[in-house]
């Protein structure tokens, strides 16, 4: 029997075929968000759900609605990527809003590749005299990731190809997409 096509989407220049279906990305975010309730149960101050704009909306409201601890929630904008390479620059556009001196932080993002981004993530929060911080990424790309920093909480690890939806954009389309899609070679 033949296997049905995949569901793809054109944007721009490129064609995309789905990778993973939503109700398989809620039920990784549901173990992730247990763990992130164990270990924030007991805390003496709210911690700080940071979200690293833009595509880190979607994990972050579906993450927030699984929490069951009282936070704060905060976000950031930065940027690092240039269409579907990495350009390798990363500068803060949008800052804090407030002292965050001696809180617990969990920065949420969308996707770590090579940890660049998150790289300075930690850098500023360590100058801000955060009380700890803890990364809660999406997407996780192992085989790519080059720095030392500990990713706690990664909802799902994957390859190095280029996956777009569910808040990841090829050229600023594509985040409305409630499934991941990956790129497909032609
Ligand atoms: P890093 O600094 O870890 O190399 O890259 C992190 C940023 O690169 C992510 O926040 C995201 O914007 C972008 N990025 C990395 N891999 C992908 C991918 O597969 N798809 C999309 N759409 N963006 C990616
Ligand atoms: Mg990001």
């Amino acid at each position: 029997m033949e296997t049905p096509a995949k569901k793809r989407v054109t944007l721009y220049d490129k064609t995309f075929e789905v990778m993973i279906l939503y109700e398989e990305l809620d039920r990784h975010i549901q173990k992730v968000a247990e763990r992130i309730n164990r270990d924030y149960a007991d805390c003496d101050t709210p911690p700080i759900m940071l979200g690293v704009l833009n595509g880190s909306f979607m994990f972050m409201a579906d993450l927030l609605k699984k929490l069951d601890f009282g936070c704060e929630v905060q976000f950031i904008k930065m940027s690092s990527y240039d269409g579907a390479s990495s350009t390798g620059k990363v500068c803060e556009l949008i800052g804090l809003n407030g002292s965050i001196k001696g809180r617990h932080v969990v920065v949420v993002e969308d996707i770590v590749d090579t940890g660049g981004s998150i790289e300075h993530m930690m850098k500023l929060l360590a100058a801000e005299g955060v009380a700890s911080a803890a990364v809660a990424t999406m997407f996780f790309k192992p085989d790519s990731y080059s720095r030392d920093y500990e990713i706690k909480y990664p909802v799902m690890n994957i390859g190095n190809e280029f996956i777009v939806g569910y808040g990841l954009d090829y050229d600023q389309l594509g985040r409305n997409l409630k499934d991941i899609y990956v790129i497909v070679d032609e």
